[in-house]
């Protein structure tokens, strides 16, 4: 993503990471813990550590506080980080949460790769070259195509939805024996992460799809 970022390898892999968890999803700062973090990059605590304070003291990141769950850092964008990049040839990172995701069929894989392959109502393998998209709350009430609305769908289920409430609709693909009472649970209760907007797609994985 950011192909003039001089920094080592390991550290620059780490400034991904927080990067991802922070300005991606649309936040400054969050509070990541040691452990895992050193568990997500495959390295010990004690590296994880060291390569806080480097990007840190390079002006990347900015530790703001050092708590018993962990560190609270405010992660830096790239044009924000002094001498590090050569500002003119660095894109601006996408913001999230103002992608369309209904008319940019370019992040289609991201959405795919959230929903697990499958379609979000039926769970019915689908192909992102095939799949259809749709708005779990139909267009005709309120125009929202980000990640919290936009859903990757099977043709069928896309049709036949309509402009149903979604809930209904995956109590009727219940019903008509097209989802066990366990993928019923589990659909609805991926609706509502998905709302919440704890579904947040990866589109750093796929810059150009
Ligand atoms: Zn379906």
């Amino acid at each position: 993503m950011f192909p003039h970022l001089t920094v080592p390898i390991r550290e620059r892999s780490l400034y991904y990471h927080l990067f991802r968890h922070t300005r991606l999803v649309g936040r400054e700062q969050h509070v990541f813990a040691l452990v895992p973090l050193a568990r997500a990059l495959a390295v010990s605590e004690s590296t994880v550590r060291e390569d806080i304070r480097q990007l840190h003291t390079r002006g990347c990141i900015q530790i703001e506080e050092r708590t018993k769950s962990g560190h609270l850092v405010r992660v830096l964008l790239p044009s924000e980080i002094d001498g590090v990049l050569p500002s003119a040839s660095v894109a601006e990172p996408i913001d999230i949460s103002s992608v369309d995701f209904f008319s940019e069929r370019r992040f289609v894989r991201a959405l795919m790769e959230r929903e697990g392959g499958a379609c979000f109502y039926c769970l019915r393998a689908v192909r992102a070259d095939t799949c259809a998209l749709d708005h779990v709350v139909p267009q005709v009430t309120r125009l929202d195509n980000s990640y919290r609305n936009v859903v990757v769908t099977c043709h069928d289920c896309n049709s036949n939805k309509q402009g149903q409430d979604s809930r209904e609709f995956l109590r009727g693909l219940y019903r008509g024996g097209l989802l066990s009472p366990q993928d019923l649970a589990q659909r609805l209760h991926a609706l509502e992460q998905l709302e919440a907007g704890a579904l947040v797609p990866d589109i750093s994985r796929w810059p150009s799809a």
